[in-house]
């Protein structure tokens, strides 16, 4: 990565005309960043803007933009909310030092397909606010091509009475070959399936499947075989297509045993 002009702006709102220029990127940890040959005309870099926190309200927990992930991993707010599942999905990525730069917005717009801490996210039902477009959830905001943008913060309602995370790895330093996620939010179940490789998605024939069956066993054993058939898998050199949708049965079905009991 080369950067030619690097800007750190005191207002979001420097930040946002800046952004708006040719050739302008923001930069979150870097992590991923760095490792493509970029050619960056101006890099923004959002550290003097506040964003990194974690706060709790009657409602909700905010988590800023910038807040890492091991600060997802280590701190005692998101430890005890949500079952603790962001906590374990960020704790599952790389090593401590990429979990020292790498933060929550980066993991939000890159969109990667591998990622962990989107299963998680998407599970809980979370809200990204941005600059320009405000408020929305989660799954619109991966499924939107917007412009650019500024993320500012994540939302979750603490309407999540229970949640799990599960991630198949090879090594513990890999990509997942899957995840999986599921949460009962407001009373309904939600379950989420990533790195198919693509990038997740809901589970939503297991979901509305579930959300009318009272038998934790069949509930969860019928989930994995819906999710592993509603749910296009593809082949890379973790893993074939075929073994990821077997892998799916097994991790959605303890993901709902789980979250059920
Ligand atoms: C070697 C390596 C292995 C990894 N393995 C995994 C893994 O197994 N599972 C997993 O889930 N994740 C993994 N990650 C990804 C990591 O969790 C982060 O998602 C990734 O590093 C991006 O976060 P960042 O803060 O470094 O973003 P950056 O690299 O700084 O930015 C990534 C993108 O997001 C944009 N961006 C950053 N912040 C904002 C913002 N606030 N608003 C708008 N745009 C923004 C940047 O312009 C850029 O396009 C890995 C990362 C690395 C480096």
């Amino acid at each position: 990565m080369n950067i030619k002009e690097y800007l750190r702006p005191d207002s979001l709102q420097q930040a946002n005309e800046l952004l708006s220029e040719n050739g302008a990127v923001i930069i979150g940890g870097g992590a991923f960043m760095h490792l493509g040959d970029l050619e960056i005309e101006k890099a923004i870099d959002l550290q003097n803007l506040g964003l990194h926190y974690v706060e709790e309200n009657n409602e909700f927990i905010e988590i800023g933009a910038m807040t890492t992930l091991r600060e997802l991993e280590m701190n005692s707010i998101i430890n005890k909310s949500f079952s603790g599942i962001l906590s374990k999905a960020a704790a599952s990525i790389m090593g401590v030092q990429v979990r020292n730069i790498a933060t929550i917005g980066g993991s939000i717009y890159g969109k990667y397909g591998f990622s962990d801490l989107l299963t998680a996210l998407l599970a809980l039902n979370a809200q990204v606010e941005l600059y320009n477009a405000g408020l929305m959830s989660l799954e619109s905001y991966l499924e939107s091509s917007m412009d650019k943008d500024i993320i500012l913060k994540v939302r979750i309602s603490k309407g999540v009475s229970k949640a799990y995370f599960e991630c198949f790895k090879k090594v513990s330093a890999d990509f997942s070959v899957l995840n999986t996620a599921a949460a009962i939010v407001k009373g309904k179940l939600r379950i989420c399936v990533g790195a198919r490789p693509a990038r997740v998605r809901l589970a939503k024939g297991a979901m509305s499947f579930l959300n009318i069956i009272d038998s934790t066993n069949t509930a969860a054993e019928m989930a994995g075989i819906l999710a592993s058939e509603e749910i296009q898998f593809g082949s890379d050199i973790r893993a074939s297509a075929e073994y990821r949708k077997e892998l799916c049965r097994t991790l959605v079905k303890r993901c709902v045993l789980e979250v059920l009991q």
